[in-house]
C-alpha cells in the first residue's frame, strides 16, 4: 500500500468514526464537573465545556452557579473560581437544574433548544418540536 493510499484509508476510516458518532451522539449528556479544592476555593476546572455542550452563554452560566451558591466566582480560562468549598455533587445538582429550567424544552423535553430574545422577553425555542415558550429566569 502507498502512503497515499494509505492516508486515504485512514481518512475512510475517521469519516466512519464522525458519521457513527454524529448518529450516537444525540443523547445530550452533562459533563462531569472536575473540581479541585485549594484554600478556601473551589475550582471547577473543566467550567468551559458546559456552556458549550449546553450552547449557553459562558458569563449567564456563571452568574446563575454564584447566585446559587451565594459566593463569588469568576471565570479564569477555561476554569471557573469559587469562594467557599463546594463538593461536586452540589455543582451536579444546580448544572441538572440548570438544564432543566434552561435548555428543556417543555412541550417534549428535550434539551435541543436554542434561546431568542424579543420585547424583554426570553424565549426557548426547542429544535426538536418548535415549541416555543417564555423563560423566566434570568441567565438565559
Ligand atoms: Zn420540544
Amino acid at each position: 500500500m502507498t502512503r497515499v493510499e494509505y492516508e486515504k484509508l485512514l481518512k475512510r476510516i475517521s469519516d466512519k468514526i464522525i458519521d457513527s458518532k454524529k448518529d450516537s451522539g444525540k443523547r445530550f449528556e452533562i459533563p462531569t464537573p472536575d473540581i479541585m479544592w485549594q484554600g478556601n476555593r473551589t475550582f471547577l476546572r473543566n467550567f468551559a465545556e458546559f456552556p458549550k455542550v449546553f450552547r449557553r452563554d459562558a458569563g449567564k452560566l456563571l452568574q446563575y452557579l454564584s447566585k446559587e451558591f451565594a459566593t463569588p466566582a469568576e471565570i479564569a480560562g477555561d476554569k471557573a473560581i469559587f469562594v467557599g468549598k463546594r463538593a461536586p455533587q452540589d455543582f451536579e445538582l444546580l448544572l441538572q437544574r440548570y438544564v432543566k429550567d434552561y435548555l428543556e424544552c417543555p412541550t417534549c423535553k428535550i434539551p435541543d433548544t436554542k434561546i431568542e430574545k424579543a420585547n424583554r422577553l426570553t424565549f426557548l425555542v426547542c429544535e426538536a418540536c418548535g415549541a416555543k415558550s417564555i423563560i423566566k429566569g434570568q441567565y438565559a
